[in-house]
């Protein structure tokens, strides 16, 4: 089992697309894949296809009768899965302002998942309790950065919730790499972002780039991830090699 938490605290810059699409790509693949959404904005559930939810992932933190197997729905798509969300989420961290480990609440409802099965979680545009319940329960975090130079002034302090949760509540996290979004190969100024990301990480930066497309316009309409609604698009093939150097480093 893998568990993968998308993060980044800046909105925009590609997690919800990441998710999905390349969730989709591991999918494609044979492996058995569950989307967690944990952003009470829902954007995930909402692209993936789901307009009613009865139990989200606000239950499943909530609750402790709830189960993941309850709040799973079964997408169109072989081997994906997904645990949606719901607003009232945005609660959750006020309702459960005196619960006993509340930050651990998805790592334990994540628990006894069956082997071999990858997760990727969904996170907030914040590095609040939702995005630290992602951290805690993941076993790797994947950051996505949008190729602009005012994107990367905010990795820092990513990295330092990363470290922090690393001496609170999960020693055992990693960082899985970054990956850059919405890349404009046309433009001096997104290569420079990439060169100066692969100067300070290294080979923490995945060599498959996702360009900039209005085809995921196209998808969010269309409620399908993008590798099925244009197999053949430059970011379908992206996130595709993704999902192989993820495979590969998880
Ligand atoms: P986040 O979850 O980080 O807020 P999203 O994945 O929701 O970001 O992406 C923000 C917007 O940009 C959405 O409308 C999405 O469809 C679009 N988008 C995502 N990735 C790309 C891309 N590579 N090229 C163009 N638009 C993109
Ligand atoms: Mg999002």
């Amino acid at each position: 089992m893998a568990v993968i938490a998308v993060a980044n605290q800046k909105g925009g810059v590609g997690k919800t697309a990441t998710v999905l699409n390349l969730g989709a790509a591991l999918a494609e693949v044979g492996e058995k894949v569950v989307l967690v959404d944990l952003d009470p904005q829902a954007n995930l559930t909402t692209i993936a296809g789901v307009e009613e939810v009865e139990l989200s992932t606000h239950d499943l933190l909530l609750s402790t009768e709830v189960e993941l197997r309850d709040v799973t729905l079964m997408t169109p798509w072989e081997n994906l899965a997904l645990v949606p969300s719901e607003s009232p989420l945005a609660a959750a961290e006020v309702q459960l302002s005196s619960a006993r480990a509340r930050q651990q609440r998805l790592a334990q409802k994540l628990q006894g998942l069956a082997e071999g099965t990858v997760v990727l979680i969904d996170t907030p545009p914040s590095l609040g309790f939702l995005t630290i319940n992602a951290l805690t329960a993941a076993d790797q975090v994947l950051m996505p950065v949008q190729t602009s130079y005012l994107a990367m002034q905010g990795l820092r302090q990513l990295l330092r919730t990363i470290e922090r949760v690393q001496e609170r509540t999960n020693p055992d996290l990693r960082l899985l790499g970054l990956l850059l979004t919405m890349y404009d190969a046309r433009t001096r100024h997104a290569q420079e972002v990439k060169q100066r990301l692969i100067e300070h990480f290294g080979d923490l930066v995945f060599d498959s780039v996702i360009p900039r497309t209005v085809a995921f316009d196209y998808a969010t309409v269309a409620a399908e991830p993008l590798i099925h609604l244009r197999p053949r698009s430059p970011a379908a093939e992206a996130y595709r090699k993704l999902a192989k150097e993820v495979l590969k480093r998880a």
